[in-house]
């Protein structure tokens, strides 16, 4: 049986797997997978193609007996919400979220508004392969697609407002720069904004699937050109989104990028502190790729931080089978406030920042050296996955001495410092990342794996 479904939903090259032929394939299949007369709600992001692909998809969802809702362009948060608190049987995102401009893809959700575990994705590869197809009653094709856009961003954008402190935000005057990212983030984003009563600057904000500001992946390298915007803009915060905005990058008023696990132990430290969401476990879920300052901070405010395999779908499906969190969040910049609905939400993280820079009167800067500082060295080395696997064990020996994580590769914990080496999960490579209080210790630590993998594990090549 092959296989469609990655890390997060399935993903391909707009022309290349990604074609209408393929959506309508891939609507029996997920309709099978729902089952007749479930009623579903789909949306996508501004990507190319997102359009032929939505109605492909929509006629092969309703060919299996489904009742489509559709809900345009929107943040896959946005649909999500939509899908539990709206009542929906499950839902379909069209997006390929962070990946390069020619890419597109397909999320599906389920009624709690969570994409589907991924056990159940070989349901739906199953049905895809297998060519399913129901046999349908002309009775049973009479339900058109129901347009539900403005009723879906409307119950996402008041409960977003419904979780901050309006008044206190209005009242402090602040200024914002927003990265779009040319997709769905500007259809909730600058909404939000408007409705807290923050000026705002938008850039790459109008929607256009050609991408023309910039790839959209939020990192240094896709976001220099906003950086820079920021640093002579004179803004109090800016953040920007991914191409499905559920990720919201913060950026500090002095334009330095604040990656998601340094912001993600900020929020949920500031969530807590304000005592306004009492009944929530204190845990936050987070992956092991993301620093140990996280725990090291949230310790001293009574938060316990469960660590996870890499992946926000495993994060999310770990934490609410067991019991619950205040909050998720990962390095990449995806924050969960779980409050509101337990997913990464790009909206909901911009307007909690600015209700924590609101209610601390501090600058985001400064919020910023409260947490321990560690300098970071992220590498890799072309392994096969023995390869890989052999370097994760020789690291557990080499530092059997030490704490050790071993929940997705080897990470290992001391005092001053933390590695963690893991196989990718994607392409054939080890991820060394190291970090360490003296930036030179983290270098060190990166080599001194890079050797051992060398000398160890290495095999012989042409
Ligand atoms: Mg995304």
């Amino acid at each position: 049986m092959g296989r469609l479904f990655g890390t997060d939903g399935v993903r391909g090259i707009v022309g290349d797997l990604m074609t209408p032929t393929f959506a309508l394939r891939m609507g029996h299949a997920i309709g099978a997978y729902f089952g007749k007369g479930s009623r579903v709600l789909l949306a996508r992001d501004a990507r190319a193609g997102g359009d032929a692909l939505a109605r492909a998809l929509a006629s092969g969802l309703m060919a299996e007996g489904i009742k489509v809702y559709y809900a345009g362009m929107i943040p896959t948060p946005t649909l999500q919400f939509g899908v539990k608190h709206l009542g929906f049987d499950g839902g379909i995102m069209i997006t390929a979220s962070h990946n390069p401009r020619e890419y597109n893809g397909v999320k599906v959700i389920k009624s709690d508004g969570v994409e589907i575990p991924h056990e159940e994705e070989p349901i739906i590869e199953d049905y895809y392969f297998k060519n399913h197809e129901v046999n349908l009653d002309w009775r049973s094709m009479v339900y058109d697609v129901q347009d539900v856009t403005q009723p879906v961003i409307e119950a996402y954008v008041n409960d977003i407002l419904n979780q901050v402190d309006r008044d206190l935000i209005a009242k402090r005057e602040l200024k914002v720069l927003v990265d779009c990212a040319n997709s769905v983030g500007a259809v909730t984003t600058p909404l939000v904004l408007r409705e807290l009563g923050v000026k705002y600057i938008s850039v790459n904000c109008n929607l256009d699937p050609s991408f023309p500001g910039r790839n959209p992946e939020p990192n240094e390298d896709n976001l220099a050109i906003t950086l820079r915007l920021v640093r002579e803009a004179g803004v109090d915060l800016a953040v920007a989104h991914d191409g499905d905005a559920d990720r919201a990058i913060i950026i500090d008023e002095s334009g330095r990028l604040i990656w998601g696990d340094r912001s993600g132990a900020l929020l949920t430290g500031f969530v807590v502190d304000t005592g306004r969401w009492k009944g929530y476990p204190l845990k936050a879920y987070t992956a092991v790729s993301s620093s140990q300052l996280v725990e090291e901070y949230l310790a001293k405010l009574g938060v316990k931080v469960v660590w996870n395999p890499v992946g926000s779908v495993t994060i999310i499906r770990n934490m609410l089978s067991q019991g619950g969190a205040i909050s998720g969040f990962e390095d990449n910049g995806g924050y969960m406030h779980v409050p509101h609905h337990p997913v990464r939400d790009g909206a909901m993280t911009t307007a909690l920042a600015l209700y924590m820079l609101a209610y601390t009167g501090k600058r985001m800067s400064e919020l910023y050296a409260q947490l321990p500082q560690y300098y970071a060295v992220k590498t890799k080395v072309e392994a096969t996955s023995e390869e890989a696997e052999c370097g994760v064990e020789a690291v557990k020996e080499a530092f059997s001495g030490y704490r050790q994580i071993t929940i997705d590769g080897v990470k290992v914990v001391g005092d001053d410092f933390w590695i963690l080496v893991r196989p990718s999960g994607t392409e054939p490579i080890m991820r060394i990342y190291t970090e360490a209080r003296d930036p030179a210790k983290a270098q060190q630590l990166a080599e001194q794996v890079k050797q051992l993998f060398e000398a160890k594990c290495r095999r012989g090549r042409a």
